[in-house]
C-alpha cells in the first residue's frame, strides 16, 4: 500500500467515529493521540466517518464532529472517507472471499439462530454460530434470504500484538465464530469494513479506545483472509471518574461542543486530554508544538486514568492567563462580550485574566465592570454607606469632576489619596464605599483599574448614582 515506497515507512493514523451522537470527550482523545503520532513522524492523520449504521447515525452528528474538530484545530489530512459512500467497494471483497471459499452464504433464519442461542445459553455455553452452512452443499431452503460469514479459525490462538498492553493472545474456540460480513440486505459489517478501510486507506498504526479489543481478532481474521498487512495497534485504557467507574455525562464525558460554552480554551482542553492516560516525565503544560514532539504511544499508561475537573481548571486558567489580550478580545466574543473597540481593554484585561478559571467567568468578569450596576448588594451597602461615607464620596466626585487628564489607574489612585490625606480617614473609608458604588458589591478588581477602565464620566455616573440611590 501507499505507506511503503522504497523503503520508507510513513505513519499513517486515523480516528474513525460513528456519527450516532456528539464526539464526546474520551472519543477526542483517541483523536488526539492518533493526531499527534502522525504529526510527530511527519505521517498523516486520517478521518474516516463510520455512518453504515443508516438507522443509528446522523448528518448532524457527523457535523458536530466536524465542527469539533475545527474548533480545536485539529486537521485531517487529505478528503475525508465516508464509509456510506464504499459500498461497491465492499462488495467487491466479499464476493472476492466468496468465490475464494474463504466465506460462505449462511441460510440459518432468525428463529433457528434465536433456538441456538437459547439452547447454548441453557447449556451455559458461549453463544456463538454453530457452523451448519460453512461447508454446506446441498440445496438452501426456500425463502430465506442469506447472510454472508467469513470462515474463522475454529482453533488456535490469534495474537494482537499491541503497543500498549502488549502481546494479548486470544484463543479462536473462546471468541470466534464465523461471523457474519453481510448482512441478508447485503450491506457490510462494522468489523469487515473496518479492516478493509484501514488496508486501503493505508494505516498502518490504529490508536483507539480498549473497549475495542474484543473486535481487534475478528478484524485480524478478516486481515489474514484477504492477505492484508496487519496495522500495529495501540488500545488505550478507558477514562474512568474520581470513584474509579467509566466517565458517565455527569462526570463529563458530554459533547466536546460543551466545554466551549463552559469557557474552556482549545488549548486547555487537549493539553488536559494529552495527559490523561499518557506522561512525559512530571511535565503537565505541553504546548501543542511540544505534544507534538514528544507523544509517543509507548509512554500511555496501562491503566485506566483518572478524570479530574480541577486540573482541567487549573490548565484553563493557566492558558488564559497565558493569552494575549488581543487573542482574549478574539475569545470572548463567542461569549457575547465584544470590547475590541474599547480603549481601555488592555487595562481591563490585564486585570482580570488572572482572575478566571474559563472564559465563560472572564466574560462575566468584564461585563460586571463593564456594565452600570443596576441594584447594590444589601449587605455591602449597609457596611460602606455608613458614618461619612456619602461626604466622602461627594469630595471625591468633585476632584474628580475638576481634574484632567485621567487615564491610567495610578492618576485615580492619586485623587484617593487626596481625599484620604483631606479628610485624614483610612483607605477602607473611601475603598468600601466606592468599590460598592462602583460595581454594586464589595468584591472585585482594584478600584484604580476599574475607575481607568470605566473612565472619568462612567465613574462619576456610578457615584452619582450610588449617591441617590443609598442615601
Ligand atoms: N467507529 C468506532 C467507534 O466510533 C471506532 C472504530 C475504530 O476505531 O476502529 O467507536
Amino acid at each position: 500500500m501507499v505507506t511503503k515506497i522504497k523503503g520508507f515507512y510513513m505513519v499513517v493514523t486515523r480516528f474513525a467515529p460513528s456519527p450516532t451522537g456528539y464526539l464526546h470527550i474520551g472519543g477526542l482523545r483517541t483523536a488526539l493521540f492518533s493526531y499527534l503520532w502522525a504529526k510527530k513522524n511527519g505521517g498523516k492523520f486520517v478521518l474516516r466517518i463510520e455512518d453504515t449504521d443508516k438507522a443509528r447515525n446522523s448528518q448532524e452528528a457527523t457535523q458536530a464532529i466536524l465542527k469539533a474538530f475545527e474548533w480545536l484545530g485539529l486537521e485531517a489530512d487529505g478528503e475525508i472517507t465516508y464509509q456510506s459512500k464504499r459500498d461497491d467497494i465492499y462488495a467487491k471483497y466479499i464476493k472476492q472471499l466468496l468465490d475464494e471459499g474463504k466465506a460462505y452464504k449462511c441460510y440459518m433464519s432468525k428463529e433457528e439462530l434465536t433456538e441456538l442461542r437459547e439452547t447454548q445459553m441453557a447449556n451455559n455455553e458461549r453463544t456463538k454460530y454453530n457452523g451448519k452452512y460453512r461447508d454446506f452443499e446441498g440445496t438452501p431452503p426456500e425463502g430465506v434470504e442469506p447472510v454472508i460469514r467469513i470462515k474463522a479459525p475454529l482453533s488456535g490462538e490469534i495474537l494482537v500484538h499491541d503497543g500498549v498492553k502488549g502481546d494479548i493472545s486470544f484463543q479462536a474456540e473462546d471468541i470466534l465464530d464465523d461471523f457474519v460480513i453481510a448482512r441478508a440486505d447485503g450491506s457490510p459489517t462494522y468489523n469487515f469494513v473496518v479492516a478493509i478501510d484501514d488496508y486501503l486507506m493505508g494505516i498502518n498504526e490504529v490508536i483507539r479506545g480498549d473497549d475495542h479489543l474484543s473486535n481487534t481478532p475478528k478484524q485480524i481474521v478478516v486481515y489474514e483472509a484477504l492477505g492484508f498487512k496487519i496495522p500495529k495497534f495501540y488500545h488505550v485504557p478507558m477514562i474512568h471518574n474520581s470513584k474509579g467507574k467509566k466517565l458517565s455525562k455527569r462526570d463529563g464525558a458530554t459533547d466536546v461542543m460543551a466545554y466551549k460554552e463552559m469557557g474552556y480554551t482549545p488549548q486547555a482542553l487537549l493539553n488536559f486530554l494529552v495527559r490523561l492516560g499518557w506522561s512525559h516525565g512530571d511535565q503537565e503544560i505541553f504546548s501543542m508544538d511540544e505534544m507534538k514532539e514528544l507523544f509517543d504511544p509507548k509512554d500511555i499508561n496501562k491503566s485506566a486514568s483518572i478524570y479530574n475537573t480541577e486540573k482541567l481548571d487549573w490548565l484553563n486558567a493557566h492558558y488564559i492567563k497565558k493569552s494575549s489580550n488581543d487573542e482574549l478580545v478574539e475569545l470572548l466574543t463567542q461569549y457575547g462580550v465584544m470590547i475590541g473597540s474599547h480603549d481601555k481593554k488592555e487595562i481591563l484585561l490585564d486585570e482580570l485574566k488572572e482572575r478566571a478559571k474559563t472564559l465563560k467567568e472572564l466574560a462575566s468578569l468584564v461585563d460586571e465592570i463593564l456594565l452600570t450596576p443596576t441594584s447594590y448588594d444589601e449587605k455591602a451597602v449597609k457596611k460602606a454607606f455608613k458614618g461619612d461615607a456619602i461626604a466622602i464620596l461627594n469630595n471625591f466626585g468633585a476632584k474628580l469632576s475638576s481634574a484632567d487628564e485621567l487615564h491610567i489607574p495610578s492618576d485615580y489612585h492619586h485623587i484617593m489619596e487626596e481625599v484620604v490625606n483631606e479628610m485624614e480617614i483610612g483607605f477602607g473609608k473611601i475603598g468600601q464605599p466606592l468599590r460598592v458604588a462602583l460595581l454594586g458589591k464589595m468584591s472585585g478588581p482594584g478600584l484604580d483599574s476599574v475607575m481607568a477602565i470605566l473612565g472619568k464620566e462612567e465613574t462619576m455616573l456610578r457615584i452619582a448614582n450610588a449617591i441617590t440611590t443609598n442615601s
